[in-house]
């Protein structure tokens, strides 16, 4: 049995590109999962797929940005499964724009999903983590956590953030809680289909032709998780080759 058979895994965005991908590759290794997003259709769909296939999969919908739903999900994962091994904190959103354009709602989106949605998910499983004295927190950051791009400041600003977060947890683990960050490139996914400003969508979409597939961060994320315990992957950046920043 691999390192990933029978562990819990909690993913939150897990109803397109890279937690759905991510769902399905954790499913055929044997994990159980606890899969949630806002959107019930999708995700329902997703768990009976992974659950005819022989996996085992439940679904909860959460809104990342009501720490109360979050942390149902989590509460879900431990009345079902009894533990949490994994959290993958994959929610996210990038709607690009230049900071002349003032966008300020979606400013406040970023933040609200990409970085407080980080932490309402790292408050819901790490104390049962500490209590079993053993855990791993996945973050999903980007190369936008390396580099900042010009009309991608916010977003750029909320990774860096995740990027921080994933070293504070590495540094306060114990050395039972690991922690990962993950920093994708241009992937193939929805993410870019909510960009409202013409001029970045065009861009994206123009960055966007040499996208690689959901699968090569999924198998990054089953990397990690398969390590033995005493091993802990902290950071791993995938771009497609042709990507230049
Ligand atoms: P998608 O748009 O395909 O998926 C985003 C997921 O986040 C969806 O499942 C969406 O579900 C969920 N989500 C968004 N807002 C919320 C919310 N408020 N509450 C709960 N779930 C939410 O994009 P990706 O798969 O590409 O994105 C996954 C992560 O990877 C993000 O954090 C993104 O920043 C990061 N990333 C992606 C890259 C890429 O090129 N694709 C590059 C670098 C990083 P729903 O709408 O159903 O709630």
């Amino acid at each position: 049995m691999s390192e990933v058979a029978n562990k819990v895994v909690i993913i939150t965005g897990a109803s397109s590109g890279l937690g759905e991908e991510t769902a399905k590759m954790l499913a055929h290794k044997g994990a159980k999962l606890v899969l949630g997003a806002r959107r019930e259709e999708r995700l329902k769909a997703l768990t009976d797929t992974i659950n005819s296939e022989g996996g085992e999969a439940i679904y909860k919908t959460v809104d990342v940005t009501d720490k109360a739903q979050v942390q149902a999900l989590a509460d879900t994962a431990l009345e079902h499964f009894g533990r949490i091994d994994v959290l993958v904190n994959n929610a996210g959103l990038m709607p690009l724009a230049p900071l002349d354009e003032l966008k300020i709602d979606e400013w406040d989106q970023m933040i609200d999903v990409n970085i407080k949605g980080v932490m309402y998910g790292v408050a819901a499983v790490l104390p049962s983590m500490r209590k079993q004295k053993a855990g791993h927190i996945i973050n999903l950051s980007s190369v936008a956590g390396h580099v900042v791009f010009p009309g991608a400041t916010v977003y750029c600003a909320t990774k860096f953030a995740v990027k921080a977060i994933s070293e504070g947890i590495r540094q306060e683990s114990n050395g039972e809680v690991r922690a990962t960050n993950i920093s994708p490139g241009a992937v193939s996914t929805e993410l870019t289909d909510h960009i409202s400003h013409k001029d970045s969508k065009e861009m994206a979409d123009d960055l966007y032709q040499d996208a690689i597939g959901s699968d090569s961060i999924a198998r990054a994320i089953t990397f990690a998780i398969e390590q033995p315990s005493e091993v802990d992957v902290n950071e791993m950046i995938i771009r497609p080759t042709k990507q230049e920043l």
